[in-house]
């Protein structure tokens, strides 16, 4: 028995896998990984792979980034944790600062969490608490977008919208109004990416015109709807949507969770369409894949409204491990390599080179609505076989790759430290992966 054989059988027997069918796992998975490095993962039998999905988004710089890594020693030489209420301590303080001036000082002030879904259920409860404690308590209703995905716990999966994730649930769920998507692959002959924002813009409205006053925030994924398909927008949706929210008053909510930390070309996505949102959630790339946390940053204004005497009026919500040193530490390291590295300018460069060695796989007749933002790259197979994603993957793997499609959309969203020639072989296994998919057909 290979060490590989050996860990997946255990895995199977004691550890329930996230999203996956135990039954139909087959019998080459789960992959069982005992080392990383840079985008290269590594299985027990010392094959590898590289991770072009930077583990579920997360591990920006690749495996075992050594400056984040040091970041984390140095602070288990000081302080591991300590509790939030009550205490605080410089690596929180200083990562409060630095990402509300990353905000431009609009977002003043940071809640800590451990995971997305988290930060998610913080931005809808202090929104909801906001207008109660403005005395308008009829406004706890929230506004998602077609395709939308939030997270999956309980409130979370209320203003998610994949059909998959909800059906099961849906007796436990709050759910949200969903209104169309600004995704531009929703353009008419002759239309733009930018017309469809303008639409999607406009069926909001009048959405907010309805029911503003029962409504208390419009949740966004700003520019690239990630886990619904990589379903990319105009910026335009997002300074219109911050118009409408503004005029209505309704909070905005940009769930930056996947696409914060440079991953569509700016720090924050939604700097491309020259807006604040009153609710910033982060979390995914923020320690680089090195420790959970997640971040809400709010306005002072909002921040401000639940001061006053008595418990009640103060925001209740709180997660053991919030505020963790070593997860603060991480994100710091995080925040030094855009102070110092040029990462954002890096890796437009670098996109620009992808790009052209992705043409042969963008012009493939199977391929369909080839796109791009920033470091997120994906196409539809519109054609895709029975069991594709299933194959697809499989194929991948064979190459070297690990890639994972949504559904019958494949994306490349891969740590920013990749090269050429790790991009070229990533471009090359997609291929093989498609050749294998259709082979059967
Ligand atoms: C992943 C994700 C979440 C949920 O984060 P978890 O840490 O998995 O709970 C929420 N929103 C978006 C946009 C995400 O991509």
């Amino acid at each position: 028995m290979s060490a590989n054989t050996d860990l997946i059988a255990r895995s199977r027997r004691a550890v329930w896998h996230p999203a996956t069918q135990m039954k139909t796992l087959d019998a080459a998975l789960p992959l069982p990984i005992v080392r990383g490095d840079g985008p290269w993962l590594f299985d027990a039998d010392g094959r590898r792979y590289l991770d072009a999905v930077s583990s579920w988004w997360v591990n920006l710089f690749g495996h075992r980034d050594a400056g984040i890594a040091a970041a984390i020693r140095a602070q288990l030489d000081r302080l591991e944790h300590v509790i939030l209420a009550g205490c605080t301590h410089e690596p929180v303080v200083v990562l409060s600062e630095r990402l509300s001036a990353a905000t431009g000082g609009a977002l003043g002030h940071a809640f800590d969490a451990s995971d997305g879904a988290s930060a998610t259920e913080i931005a809808m409860k202090m929104s909801a608490h906001f207008w109660r404690n403005a005395g308008r308590a009829g406004k706890h209703r929230f506004v998602a977008l077609a395709g939308g995905y939030h997270g999956e716990t309980a409130g979370a999966l209320g203003v998610t919208d994949v059909p998959l994730f909800r059906a099961a649930y849906e007796p436990l769920l709050h759910p949200a109004a969903v209104l169309p998507s600004p995704d531009a692959r929703g353009a008419q002959p002759g239309e733009t990416a930018e017309t469809v924002a303008i639409r999607a813009a406009a069926a909001l409205e009048q959405h907010l015109a309805a029911h503003a006053d029962t409504t208390a925030a419009l949740i966004v994924e700003p520019l690239v709807q990630c886990a619904g398909g990589m379903a990319m927008h105009h910026p335009r949706f997002l300074a219109l949507a911050r118009a409408l929210c503004t005029a209505h008053d309704v909070h905005l909510i940009c769930d930056e969770i996947a696409v914060g930390f440079g991953r569509t070309g700016t720090l924050f996505a939604h700097e491309q369409a020259g807006i604040r949102p009153d609710f910033l959630c982060l979390s995914k790339g923020i320690t680089g894949g090195f420790l959970p946390l997640s971040v809400v940053l709010s306005t002072d204004a909002i921040h401000d409204a639940f001061l006053g005497d008595g418990a009640a009026r103060g925001f209740l919500h709180s997660h053991s491990y919030t505020g963790n040193p070593l997860a603060c530490a991480a994100a710091l390291a995080v925040l030094d390599r855009f102070a110092h590295d040029a990462v954002l300018t890096t890796n437009a460069a670098k996109a620009a080179r992808f790009d052209a060695i992705a043409a042969p796989l963008a012009a493939d007749p199977r391929v369909a609505h080839w796109r791009r933002t920033g470091m997120i790259w994906a196409f539809d197979v519109p054609a895709a076989p029975r069991g594709f994603g299933r194959t697809f993957a499989q194929a991948a793997r064979d190459a070297g790759v690990l890639l994972v499609p949504l559904g019958r959309t494949v994306y490349f969203m891969p740590p920013y430290v990749i090269d050429d020639a790790e991009f070229t072989l990533m471009v090359v296994a997609a291929r093989h992966a498609l050749d294998r998919c259709f082979a059967s057909t």
